[in-house]
């Protein structure tokens, strides 16, 4: 679960993270009234989108060479401007797709004299098994071409769980950020107090870019993403409630509902799977067979009829969907009580595309028997890769 800019920085600052003083606002009054609690005189205007490459990005509504997502600003006036032109038009950015996003939130922060800009991050590192830092100095740039173009200026520093955040483990990160005096000192603090938070909130990444050295020599947080492990987020009641479902997909919200794994993909092949492993080999056969898996779809070991009809209406939902591919094992569920619910749901949302389906397992032939007696056109596959033959077939037969 990712959060925005703003309430990363809310949070982070509990933690005593430096973050400069800023308020979200909704509309264009709010954004003036923002500016007028804060100091000056350089303020900035920032559209809460969960995504990156902000400052950068392109509005469609706005001519090619107007500003992009990250404005600054020193007077009423243009914050208002900057407000106008943010809220409610679409933002462009090398990490939201063509798509875009809608801007409904801005934050307005207090702006910083900026001398330096680094790049530090926290994060799982799946190949050590640690929490590890990732720092550097070539901050406030896309992360990704640094690391194409001069992965040695990225430093990767892990942290043992046994002994926690060690005072060498902040001389590490200050030391892979070339800082010394003072300022070395502020950077092992800024590590020691994001790794605190990073604990403290399951986090699964807390990406700061730019970490700031300020004109008077003091380490600020200006930019801060900031992603939660879901699996987690019983026990942050209080964190859970920062989730924007305005901008996560709407399939996948109402998937959530009925606790169905799924992920929208680009394909045309709708997927209905019990078990993840299962899932990413029925999506890889269909792949070897020619064509794409439209969605990721694992209904869990315990689905029934009222999981499969919901599973049913959110994959027809999406129109690229041009047939689907039912593939369960009925290991603790029986293939009949699953026949039940596939014919159940197929009539309750008037099925329109080709459907094949593979079952497996407890009472196989009673299901197979329900499906074929149904009346409805259902294609019965014997294994795995028969299913995704069938349904590539099916699909191209009805082209
Ligand atoms: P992103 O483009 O989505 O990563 O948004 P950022 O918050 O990182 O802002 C983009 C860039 O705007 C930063 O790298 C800075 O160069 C600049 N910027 C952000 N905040 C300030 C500020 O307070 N003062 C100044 N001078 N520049 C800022
Ligand atoms: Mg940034």
């Amino acid at each position: 679960m990712n959060i925005h800019e703003y309430q990363a920085k809310e949070l982070l600052a509990k933690f005593g993270v430096p973050v400069p003083a800023g308020y979200a606002a909704m509309s264009a009054e709010e954004a003036v009234a923002a500016m007028k609690k804060l100091p000056g005189p350089l303020y900035v205007v920032k559209a809460q989108i969960h995504a990156g490459g902000r400052g950068k990005g392109k509005f469609k509504e706005l001519p090619p060479e107007a500003k992009g997502g990250v404005r600054l600003a020193k007077t009423e006036q243009e914050v208002r401007e900057a407000a106008n032109e943010m809220l409610g038009n679409t933002l462009v950015t090398v990490q939201t797709g063509e798509a875009g996003k809608q801007v409904q939130r801005l934050y307005i922060t207090d702006g910083v004299d900026i001398e330096k800009e680094f790049y530090l991050a926290l994060l799982v590192n799946r190949a050590t098994g640690r929490i590890s830092f990732v720092a550097s100095t070539e901050g406030g740039m896309d992360i990704e071409t640094v690391a194409h173009d001069s992965p040695e200026k990225i430093h990767t520093i892990d942290v043992d769980p046994a002994t926690g955040f060690m005072p060498h483990h902040g001389r590490s990160v200050a030391a892979a950020l070339e800082l010394e005096g003072d300022l070395a000192k502020q950077a092992a603090k800024v590590a020691s107090t994001l790794y605190a938070a990073f604990l403290g909130t399951d986090a699964a990444q807390i990406e700061i870019n730019p970490l700031a050295v300020t004109g008077d020599k003091q380490l600020m947080v200006l930019d801060a993403k900031v992603g939660f492990d879901s699996n987690a987020m019983f026990r942050h009641k209080d964190l859970a409630e920062l989730r924007d479902l305005t901008e996560e997909d709407p399939m996948e919200i109402e998937a959530s509902k009925y606790d169905l794994a799924y992920i929208k993909l680009d394909g045309d092949i709708g997927c209905m799977v019990n078990g993840a492993g299962l899932a990413m080999a029925t999506m890889d056969i269909i792949k070897l067979n020619g064509m794409f898996p439209a969605n990721f779809l694992d209904v869990g070991g315990g689905a029934n009829t009222e999981k499969v009809t919901a599973a049913f209406k959110i994959i027809l939902s999406d129109p690229a969907v041009k047939g689907i591919l039912v593939n369960i094992f009925g290991g603790i569920m029986k293939c009949d009580v699953i026949a039940e619910g596939i014919v159940a749901a197929a009539k309750e949302v008037n099925l329109s595309v080709p459907l094949v389906v593979r079952l497996e397992g407890t009472n196989v032939q009673q299901g197979k028997d329900i499906l074929a007696n149904s009346g409805l056109p259902i294609v019965p596959a014997n294994d795995l890769g028969d299913a995704a033959q069938k349904i590539v077939a099916e699909v191209k037969k009805a082209a």
